[in-house]
């Protein structure tokens, strides 16, 4: 490393600790900030990729891109982009990536390098010698750290993690897109739509849960789950696609279609829609679980259809695609559920990864919020895991301790519902649970297949792992090695189009 990248790499961090205390600032120069510190973050990543680029370079380069920077006042380009705004000759000798036209993030919410390791065994085929790769061994080029503003310690929630992605600041767990005090912080959404380029979400949560509202709304607390959905029809997204009837009144369903949304509830409907604007509810809250759903492919087929819609628009689009369940079951520690989850986010990455290699104008970036359930893949002082098991489940456990309350033949019904046959320990254990409720008896059937399967977990709630980075696409290169979950955002609105003056 040369003296001048270690330079510019101390500028970077100087940087990064003092944007906890510009609070106060206005945004636009809070922005402004971020985009010094950005541009000196990238500049680092950039050449490091090229060998000549940093010996040749001319001493001055990071100092010449700070002050175009910082003598830009206009707040409309938050963000210059580290390789086209760097001198032209440098420019050619620097094997940087093309601008992407359209770019798409998708966050496997909670899910830490665990369940992609997981997923791999999960999916490995026994009758041959080989350990099969996966869509997250192929498309994987870095890490990032996850942990929000210094307020909430070192440990994410989903919102402060889905802000620092969408926004490219640090906030306090549970804010959706505002700071730490509670003003809005521009999102790349909103820059997107600036820019004249489309917008939208599919998720397999509610459409307002923390993830996407992060990218379409802005909110002191996540679970204002009505503000959160009221400010959508602000956000002007092109597609809105997920669960969360529940949260949309009449009246504002109205506003919407007034606006010209196609308002649709049934999955059968997306056929229908074949241009945006379109907002889908499938689901009071949650679409169903992976696992008890097994043909419905409902994250894949709306990832499908939202490129279809927004790829409609010349100028290009932004995408957010959440795998939104995978987390709700590593809060269940519930390996059979996460399993299922992490197979369909898989088939929504694949659906992503078909459409960047066929046009190679898209960037795709995918990444997880944080980890979730301290998830261990062996456990219990065994040198083991037995994912096997987890193929003949044929529900979720959730289902199953429904359907073993609903009857007198529950033992019969469970090695049905369960695809192995309990054994008497198994079953006494069972038993009992079941005499004091669903609840415990959801419990001991996650259990009996933990240690079936030899599954560990720390925590029910979420741990400050460090997550996985996946891109593919012009710009992906920018996304390798260690990074931080801001400067995923920042990359990533370093990529949009300059704005119209
Ligand atoms: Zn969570």
């Amino acid at each position: 490393m040369t003296i001048r990248t270690t330079l510019s790499l101390m500028l970077g961090m100087t940087l990064c600790f003092s944007s906890v205390s510009m609070a106060s600032q206005p945004l636009a120069e809070a922005n402004m900030l971020a985009a010094t510190k950005q541009t000196n973050q990238v500049q680092v990543q950039v050449s490091s990729v090229s060998d000549t680029t940093v010996s040749s370079a001319p001493s001055t380069a990071p100092q010449a891109t700070n002050s175009d920077t910082a003598s830009s006042k206009d707040s409309s380009t938050p963000i210059v982009a580290p390789i086209t705004n760097i001198p032209n000759k440098k420019a050619k000798q620097t094997s940087g990536p093309a601008k992407p036209k359209n770019m798409i993030i998708m966050i496997g919410d909670g899910m830490g390098p665990a369940y992609t390791t997981a997923y791999r065994y999960f999916k490995d085929n026994p009758e041959t010698q080989e350990i099969e790769q996966t869509v997250f061994d192929r498309l994987l080029v870095g890490m990032s750290s996850t942990y929000p503003a210094p307020v909430s310690g070192y440990v994410t929630d989903s919102a402060a993690s889905a802000t620092a992605l969408a926004t490219g600041f640090k906030t306090y767990n549970g804010a959706i897109a505002v700071d730490e005090n509670k003003r809005p912080l521009t999102t790349i959404m909103e820059m997107a739509k600036k820019r004249g380029l489309s917008t939208g979400v599919a998720v397999s949560s509610q459409v307002n849960h923390a993830t996407p509202a992060a990218f379409l709304a802005h909110n002191e607390h996540r679970r204002n789950y009505v503000e959160i959905a009221e400010d959508y029809f602000n956000s002007d997204a092109d597609v809105i696609l997920g669960g969360g009837q529940k949260y949309f009144s009449e009246a504002l369903l109205k506003q919407f279609t007034d606006k010209g949304y196609q308002h649709i509830t049934e999955f059968a409907q997306l056929d229908s829609i074949t241009e945006p604007k379109v907002l889908g509810l499938f689901a009071d809250v949650q679409l169903p679980w992976v696992i008890d759903d097994k043909q419905g492919h409902k994250l894949s087929t709306l990832t499908q259809k939202a490129l279809d819609l927004l790829s409609q628009n010349e100028q290009g689009f932004v995408l957010m695609v959440e795998g939104s369940l995978i987390d709700w079951a590593g809060h269940s520690n519930d390996i059979a559920t996460a399993m299922g989850e992490m197979d369909e986010f898989a088939n929504a990455i694949e659906v992503v990864e078909q459409f960047v290699r066929e046009r190679q104008d898209t960037l795709m970036v995918v990444t997880a919020d944080h980890n979730t359930g301290g998830l261990s893949i062996g456990a219990n002082n065994e040198y083991a895991w037995e994912p096997a098991i987890l193929h003949q489940i044929t529900a979720s456990p959730e289902m199953i301790s429904k359907a073993l309350i609903a009857t007198d033949e529950w033992q019969k019904r469970f090695n049905e519902l369960i695809g192995f046959e309990a054994t008497d320990e198994e079953i006494a254990k069972l038993s009992a649970a079941r005499m004091q409720g669903q609840k415990q008896l959801f419990t001991t059937i996650l259990s009996v297949i933990d240690l079936r399967t030899n599954t560990g977990w720390t925590s029910l709630g979420h741990t400050a792992d460090d997550v996985q980075v996946f891109a593919a696409g012009p710009g992906a290169i920018l996304f390798s090695g260690h990074q931080d979950n801001i400067d995923i955002a920042t990359k990533m609105m370093s990529l949009l189009p300059k704005a119209a003056r």
